[in-house]
């Protein structure tokens, strides 16, 4: 074993050799000479481990190669662009909505230059950041006010905290969700100082449980949407159109969490009734909160839009300028809702709205095509057939809605499919999809067509390099 060692090249070799790789040009020599000793050290643990037993594992070219391929795995940036094959449209894991070109355009516009982010162009003077899109989404919504701010998590813990802080909150007992990493209703409540009134039961909720616990402390009436949780059978929850009319009736403001929140109406496309956010604050809703990155598409943001009386409460609370929202967001979000000005301009532009509204026949279209190429150029590789599947919008949106599409199944021959869907997130455009039925699943509705050719790439650069 101990002879063994003595096989391993030196550091300058290493580095000579690695200086040479156009792939790693421009890495720093300290970083470069770093990855080199850690990866001289992994290999006195193979041989240590008994991994490595024979010296021709240590041949010079052979130890290059692979000191290039980790000195490349691991110098690459950590935070990066990954193909979605998943089939899952606002995928929380990988990033949830993509942006319209317009809005991507706006960022880097928006970063590259100056701008009037707080500058008012009329007057000269300090203007509000919040003026790039209020008006536009009181057009959008019907609101008479709003403001953005960081995320909906944060638009929820703000208006809570500026309209019920020290006092009450009724929400019903069916509507005190989880929703995903961390937000929980009840613990949001307790960080914004609000005091929750749970009333009912968890699985039903009447009018007389939110009149009966109104008093003297009580400052609110909430409702929260429960996004990806249902809970079906024997029933009742309080319609808002009701709680409104309470609301009123005791001289209380109504606030709903809305979640996903869309401007865009789906049910043309055969989705199971949601009502767009014009048609919540038309029931007479107080104050509205909902995410930019979910079903708008747009970018992270916490939306919020009501009356105005509330509105310029929330927008003088201390609280709302830790939780701001940057430029490079506002001008994203801006470049979305105008898109929205024009609902089918949205449609087509906007690339959440883009892939659910995909039909069938579509996708049908494009998974045969992409079913074509890797048949081609995985010959001996993996069998390849399209088959027909069903796609999700995700973010808990329309959680119980299955999405009709066609899959392109592919199944390795000569490796197992966990060993290839590991192998696609190892490469430096990683590509998620699902395994289903022993074969790695790829779905065209969250692909662009510009994807096949780097989807066909990654493949083949698994399966060939797995067979070896
Ligand atoms: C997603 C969601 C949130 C959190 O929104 P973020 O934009 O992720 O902060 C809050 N409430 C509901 C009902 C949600 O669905």
């Amino acid at each position: 074993m101990s002879s063994l060692f003595r096989h391993i090249p030196s550091v300058d070799r290493f580095l000579l050799e690695l200086e040479g790789d156009q792939a790693l040009a421009g890495l720093p020599r300290q970083l470069l000479k770093d990855l080199v000793a850690e990866f001289l050290d992994l290999c006195r643990e193979e041989i240590r481990a008994g991994i490595v037993t024979d010296e021709s594992a240590l041949s010079f070219a052979t130890l290059a190669a692979r000191a290039g391929a980790y000195v490349r795995a691991r110098s690459r940036p950590h935070f990066r662009r990954v193909v979605n094959a998943t089939g899952v449209v606002i995928h929380t894991n990988l990033g949830r909505s993509i942006l319209a070109a317009e809005a991507v355009a706006a960022v880097a516009e928006g970063c590259r230059h100056y701008s009037n982010l707080e500058m008012d162009l009329d007057t000269g003077q300090r203007g509000s950041r919040y003026s790039h899109v209020e008006k536009l989404l009181c057009r959008l919504t019907g609101a008479e006010a709003g403001l953005v701010v960081n995320n909906n998590a944060a638009a929820v813990l703000l208006v809570l905290d500026t309209l019920a802080r020290g006092r009450e909150v009724v929400v019903s007992r069916g509507q005190l969700v989880e929703i995903g990493g961390s937000f929980r209703i009840p613990e949001v409540m307790k960080k914004s100082g609000a005091v929750l009134r749970e009333v009912g039961a968890t699985n039903r909720t009447h009018l007389r449980d939110y009149e009966g616990a109104i008093g003297a402390d009580t400052a609110m009436l909430m409702k929260v949407h429960t996004s990806n949780y249902r809970i079906i059978g024997f029933h009742k929850e309080v319609e808002l159109p009701e709680l409104v009319a309470l609301g009123r009736e005791r001289g209380l403001p109504v606030f709903e969490d809305l979640g996903s929140g869309n401007l865009f109406d789906f049910s043309p496309y055969g989705f199971m009734p949601e009502p767009t956010v014009q048609q919540v604050l038309k029931s007479g809703v107080d104050v509205l909160s909902f995410s930019g990155d979910k079903l708008l598409g747009g970018p992270q943001a916490g939306i919020i839009v009501g009356r105005k009386a509330y509105i310029d409460l929330i927008k003088k609370n201390q609280l709302n300028r830790a939780l701001r929202i940057d430029k490079m967001t506002l001008a994203a979000l801006e470049a979305t809702l105008r898109l929205y000005l024009d609902p089918e301009l949205a449609r087509r532009k906007v690339p959440t709205l883009a892939m659910i509204t995909a039909g069938r026949e579509e996708l049908t279209a494009r998974a045969r095509r992409l079913g074509r190429r890797l048949s081609k150029e995985l010959t001996g590789l993996a069998e390849v057939r399209v088959k027909p599947g069903f796609s999700r919008v995700g973010g808990g949106s329309f959680p119980e809605q299955d999405l009709p599409t066609a899959l392109v199944a592919v199944r390795p021959l000569s490796t197992d499919v966990e060993t290839l869907r590991q192998g696609l997130l190892a490469e430096d455009i990683p590509v998620a999809g699902r395994v289903e039925d022993g074969a790695f699943c790829l779905d065209p509705r969250t692909l662009m067509n510009e994807e096949f050719a780097l989807v066909a790439g990654a493949l083949r650069a698994v399966l060939a390099g797995g067979a070896k």
